[in-house]
């Protein structure tokens, strides 16, 4: 196979390092700012299981990637942990050697789960959740799941050897501002990496305005009001989250300000859908088929050779052009891209 790993860059210079993969576009969850049940009802029509990629497909796209210089590797959804044996998926992928390996999920499932994926190989988890309160949170997820599933969840994942276990929390404004502060209380001096992100307006159902936003600044100043707290450098060159700690060594947190800080100029991930289409963008409006000559039987060579050209057409910036940008376009859901 041919090597172009260290070459391998996109328009703007960015270097492909990170692959986040889509295993479902199903959740038991229906955040109304991802998957809102108006859209995502009884009747929306899901990928039927022949379109979803194969765990030896997926693995073997994996590996070519990795052979590009991907060295993180995320796997989204939709909820991951419904995708079944997801643990043997996992189990693949943790043969590549040297591959940063990790997974995100709402949290339902994890208490049930945490113990299989550590024993499958995985190595770190982030887990989402909104608010420390049930109405809030159940308001939020609209789908009847208590706070104390996913801390169940969490704990079972710090049982298990997760660590550091990362929570990732979207705030709101007038819908879980409060959470802020609730959530920072809770988390703090336990391990876990509490990481704040703004609302995005990714896909076309969420209803997103700008107002309800809730600035990164913002939230570090509701943080600053209870705790003192001071940056931390970047863990490499390109991370997303503005760190923070605790001046009395409580922890750390993350901001993550997609939409008021942008960070596209070192954004070097890609997405791989579920049906096996690679999308250079959370904001994409389309995507590149990669499953069909996949399953056509296409040779390494020219599958990475599909890819580098992929990636070096790339120009994507959506996050720093969006007040520009046409509030028409057809952007694809987050649940079917992978978050
Ligand atoms: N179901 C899993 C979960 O919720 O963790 C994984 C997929 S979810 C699409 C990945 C992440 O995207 C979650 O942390 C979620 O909160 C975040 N997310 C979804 N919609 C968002 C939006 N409109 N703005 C900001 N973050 C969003
Ligand atoms: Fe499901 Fe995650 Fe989207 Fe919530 S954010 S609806 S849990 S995919
Ligand atoms: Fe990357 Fe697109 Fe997000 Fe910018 S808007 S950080 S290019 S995914």
């Amino acid at each position: 196979m041919k090597t172009t790993s260290p070459l391998l860059r996109d328009t703007l210079g960015r270097p492909l390092r990170d692959l986040r993969i889509s295993v479902t576009d199903r959740c038991n969850f229906r955040c109304t700012y991802c998957m809102p049940r108006e859209i995502f009802g009884p009747d929306h029509a899901f990928l039927p299981r022949p379109e979803l990629l194969s765990f030896e497909e997926v693995s073997r796209l994996a590996r070519l990637f990795h052979g590009l210089g991907v060295n993180k590797i995320r796997l989204t959804g939709g909820e991951p942990l419904l995708r079944k044996q997801i643990e043997s998926l996992i189990g693949q992928l943790a043969g590549i050697p040297g591959l940063d390996l990790t997974l995100t999920t709402n949290g339902a499932l994890l208490a049930r789960k945490a113990q299989a994926l550590k024993d499958a190989g995985l190595r770190r988890v982030t887990v989402s959740l909104d608010a420390l309160d049930d109405p809030t949170f159940m308001r939020m997820n609209d789908a009847d799941y208590t706070v104390a599933q996913v801390l169940e969840g969490i704990e079972a994942a710090q049982r298990a050897g997760f660590a550091p276990i990362k929570v990732n929390a979207v705030i709101q404004r007038k819908v879980n501002e409060h959470a802020v502060v609730e959530l920072a209380r809770h988390f703090r001096g336990t391990g876990v990496i509490l990481r704040f992100i703004e609302f995005m307006d990714v896909g076309a159902t969420n209803g997103w305005r700008m107002d309800n936003v809730v600035g990164a600044a913002e939230i570090l100043g509701l943080l600053q009001q209870q705790w003192p707290m001071e940056p931390v450098d970047p863990n490499y060159p390109g991370e997303v989250a503005e760190r923070y700690r605790y001046r009395d060594g409580s922890g750390e947190i993350g901001l993550i300000a997609s939409v008021t800080q942008p960070f596209c100029q070192g954004c070097t991930r890609l997405r791989l859908s579920t049906d096996g289409r690679l999308y250079t963008c959370l904001f994409a409006t389309e995507g590149v088929d990669i499953k069909t000559p996949l399953r056509a039987g296409a040779d390494d060579e020219s599958l990475v050779q599909t890819i580098s050209d992929l990636w070096q057409r790339r120009s994507d910036r959506y996050s720093e052009i969006r007040s520009q940008a046409s509030q028409s376009r057809h952007k694809i859901e987050m649940s079917y891209i992978g978050g």
